[in-house]
């Protein structure tokens, strides 16, 4: 995959070639990226899915970080795009009535604190100190606390997804209801998907 490919998706500024960048992608389970590649819309994450797809390049979702390296080395993988999401961070709408947000899948938990405190929401599953994980990344690992035996499991406060999938569409599932119950429950699968069923984008 050339740099230029990708940089018609989303700017030559926004894409990188992988070496170099040992140190702060280094210790992802597949290795060092082929390209990094950093879009602000999803547009741009269906675009870089659907080159990657094209080359068959493997793809890796990319939050904060923070659980790149959890289980083993990945071996005998291809070279991979990385899609850094931490530029699709726009708010999409805050309902304090209906008790609902709706994000970019790259807004840090500290922003989304910082979006919702106004309204009087939270985010309610805590955190580990220090480490500042993207709603994304939070969602496709699950990822809860000591207090999931209170608050249940990160899904519960999960309604709706938006997701792009291995071969470039645009899926939503669920809604901001929580009685959205017609078809199957496709935003549970996608809680805990750890990105293998699609990139969430919102
Ligand atoms: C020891 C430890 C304890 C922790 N405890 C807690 C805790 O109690 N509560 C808590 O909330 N957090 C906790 N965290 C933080 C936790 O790592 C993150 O909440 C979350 O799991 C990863 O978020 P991230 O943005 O860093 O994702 P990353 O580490 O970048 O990605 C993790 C996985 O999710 C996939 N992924 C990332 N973004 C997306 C996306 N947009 N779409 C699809 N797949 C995606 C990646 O491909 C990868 O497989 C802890 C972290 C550590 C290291």
């Amino acid at each position: 995959m050339r740099v230029a490919a990708a940089s018609a998706i989303c700017g030559t500024r926004h894409v990188l070639p992988g070496e170099g960048l040992a140190g702060e992608y280094g210790r992802s389970r597949a290795g060092t990226p082929l390209l990094v590649a950093r879009p602000a819309a999803v547009e741009e994450v269906q675009g870089l899915v659907r080159l990657a797809a094209g080359e068959r390049v493997p793809v890796v979702a990319w939050g904060a970080g923070t659980r790149q390296d959890w289980g083993p080395p990945l071996t005998g993988m291809r070279p991979t795009l990385f899609i850094d999401l931490r530029r699709l961070t726009h708010p999409r709408a805050v309902n304090a009535d209906n008790l609902t947000a709706t994000v970019g899948a790259g807004m840090s938990l500290a922003d989304l604190d910082a979006l919702l405190a106004p309204a009087g929401l939270c985010w309610p599953v805590e955190r580990l100190d220090g480490v500042t994980p993207t709603v994304g990344g939070t969602v496709a690992t699950a990822a809860s606390g000591p207090s999931r035996r209170a608050i249940g499991p990160t899904a519960r406060w999960v309604l709706g997804a938006e997701a792009v999938t291995a071969d470039g569409e645009v899926v939503h599932a669920g809604g901001q209801t929580v009685k959205n119950v017609a078809g199957y429950d496709l935003t549970r699968l996608l809680v805990g998907s750890w990105g293998a069923l699609g990139i969430l984008t919102a």
